[in-house]
């Protein structure tokens, strides 16, 4: 007997993808932006492997997971198929330090990295054999006690110390804003041009990962590279 979900199934699933890059390229034509400036991670948290395997087939690259020991499961599946072997796997969940060995061994993205001490564990850990490992500084763009994130105001000293590290890549940052803020986006795209600007030596920053579902057309109006979207393609998380 199958198991009782409520997954969108196959069809409404590739539609949903194809709908969410068309919005995407609209909002690039909308705003004078080359419709590959703009990354689209597809995030498959709580979602089936074969999900992401159906998404995979239609050219889908970048998935997202926020929840390690499933996410490992996932990943583990599907580097045994050949669609697997094309995926490139973000980490986007908070980042306790146990987990630190895991992301580094499983991951070629993280974008939840907010302090030193992470840092320096994800670049211990990361293992010889693999690429340096992509990372993005999250951001508390909102100064909000109950957010995590790097204040605006320690992001100098943090890129000083990360950009040190050699087996991470310093790609760039990433936020989740506060919701009903509006502006948000139009300052950390500012900060990331600042840095850019300052720090010539960080020869990969290239990343922005701003937007979601509801969001990313205002992200894209706003600078973004990477929009991180999961209901609009997926459907409603259980
Ligand atoms: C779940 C999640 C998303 C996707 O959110 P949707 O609203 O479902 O598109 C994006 N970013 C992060 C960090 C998330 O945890």
């Amino acid at each position: 007997m199958n198991e009782i979900n409520n997954n969108i199934d196959q069809m409404t699933l590739i539609n949903n993808w194809q709908q969410v890059s068309k919005q995407m390229k609209q909002a690039c034509a909308h705003t004078d932006r080359q419709a590959d400036d703009v990354m689209l991670l597809a995030v498959s948290k709580t979602k089936p492997a074969d999900m992401i395997a159906t998404l995979a087939k239609q050219g889908q690259r970048d998935f997202g997971e926020n929840y390690l020991q499933e996410a490992i499961e996932k990943i583990t599946t599907l580097k045994t198929q050949p669609v697997g072997e094309n995926i490139v796997w973000h980490y986007i969940g908070s980042i306790q330090r146990n987990k630190t060995r895991d992301i580094a061994e499983h991951f070629d993205w993280v974008q939840t990295v907010e302090r030193d001490i992470i840092a320096k564990r994800l670049n211990d850990q990361r293992p010889n054999g693999l690429p340096p490992l992509n990372v993005l500084i999250q951001l508390n763009i909102d100064n909000e006690d109950s957010k995590s994130g790097c204040l605006p105001s320690q992001l100098p000293e943090l890129i000083k110390i990360m950009k040190e590290y050699e087996r991470l890549q310093l790609r760039g940052l990433m936020i989740i804003p506060a919701k009903a803020n509006t502006d948000a986006f139009a300052r950390t795209k500012q900060l990331f041009d600042e840095v850019k600007a300052d720090y010539p030596e960080l020869e990969h920053w290239d990343t922005l990962s701003m937007g979601m579902s509801g969001d990313m057309t205002e992200a894209i109006e706003n600078g973004t590279t990477m929009v991180r979207v999961g209901t609009a393609i997926f459907g409603q998380r259980a």
